[in-house]
């Protein structure tokens, strides 16, 4: 690994290591005038950083370095079974970015990668061909390409939600969702939306949002990019997953609900998903093996034949309240839940 240049601005990176066969990419170059302050790494391959053994997922989070890499091999999976498909049957799943600049206590990823680092695959052309390929062959297409991470979020360091809702116009037959819990609308204000392309936010209450859900945006700064976005055209989700149970739960719930259709335009909204808490077998037993002490992953939980999920009768209590509390607001065939 050879160092390349520093820089003379502030940088959230400390570091920045780079595929040689990344550099050919011109996002490549977009990135990292962004970051002239940040040390610059050549790399061969991002698993020699991304996936060395004997890291610390929580500890990394404290300092985050930036990878950028180019992607080879898959790039659509067929979503689990663990995720909404908002009766899609040809539901897939894209992962351009790894890791995400939030840190949810509640988050799958720490059982899923080995480390905290963002990587950003530059080559997001590659995706798009395969998507189109995909799409050519089901015509009926659901891509959700925000699951792995926070698009919305990243999309001042790389432009890729206005690449989706650009790629995804006038495809008939093709949804593209870009889930988010970020605030940050005005970084696509100037794109113009897309009938299939729907922006869907992450909500949880405050006390939730308050205890497990550090760095993202409290939720009146959520709401108000919801309306924004409304305003501005765009197709919007509400996502209540994962719900999790507490004491207060219900009374908070329902003053969620109250709080949101003060401020969104219910006609507008294209649906809402409901889901608890619930967690692969697999990512739970690296969480739980690894040290990382967040409380969320030591609560009692059902053991089921590959998720770790709340108990039934609690499921069914939030669930319930759930959907009580927004058919004031929706109809029942936008409501889906888990
Ligand atoms: S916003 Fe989602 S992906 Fe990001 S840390 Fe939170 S749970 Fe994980």
């Amino acid at each position: 690994m050879s160092s390349l240049k520093s820089g003379f601005r502030f940088s959230p990176f400390s570091h920045l290591y780079i595929e040689e066969k990344a550099l050919e990419y011109p996002i490549t170059r977009e990135i990292t005038s962004k970051f002239l302050n940040s040390n610059k790494v050549l790399i061969g391959d991002y698993r020699e950083v991304f996936t060395r053994p004997r890291q610390s997922f929580n500890l990394q989070k404290k300092a985050v370095k930036l990878i950028l890499a180019v992607k080879k091999g898959e790039f659509l999976f067929k979503a689990p079974e663990v995720c909404h498909d908002f009766g899609f049957s040809n539901f897939y799943y894209t992962s351009p970015i790894l890791n995400c600049p939030y840190n949810c206590s509640y988050c799958f990823l720490k059982g899923m990668y080995p480390s905290s680092n963002l990587v950003i695959f530059v080559n997001i052309q590659d995706y798009l061909e395969e998507i189109e390929k995909l799409w050519a062959e089901k015509k009926n297409l659901y891509i959700a390409c925000s699951y792995e991470t926070d698009l919305l979020a990243m999309e001042r360091i790389v432009p890729y939600s206005r690449r989706f809702i650009d790629f995804c116009r006038g495809k008939k037959g093709l949804i593209i969702e870009v889930r988010t819990k970020s605030a940050n609308i005005d970084a696509i204000k100037d794109v113009l939306p897309a009938e299939n392309a729907v922006l869907s936010w992450t909500i949880s209450t405050p006390f939730i949002a308050e205890t497990y859900e550090k760095n993202a945006p409290g939720i009146e700064k959520r709401v108000m990019a919801m309306k924004k976005a409304q305003e501005l055209g765009f197709r919007v989700r509400l996502c209540f997953d994962p719900l999790i149970y507490y004491k207060g739960f219900e009374e908070e719930f329902y003053k969620l609900i109250e709080y949101i259709f003060d401020n969104i335009d219910k006609s507008k909204v294209m649906d809402a998903g409901i889901g608890v808490f619930r967690i692969p077998k697999e990512y739970m037993k690296n969480i739980r093996s690894c040290g990382i002490y967040d409380e969320i992953f030591y609560f009692y939980y059902e053991e089921g034949k590959k998720v770790f999920s709340v108990e039934k009768s609690i499921k069914e209590k939030m669930v319930n309240i759930a959907v009580r509390e927004l058919s004031k607001f929706l109809p029942q065939e936008k409501i889906f839940y888990l």
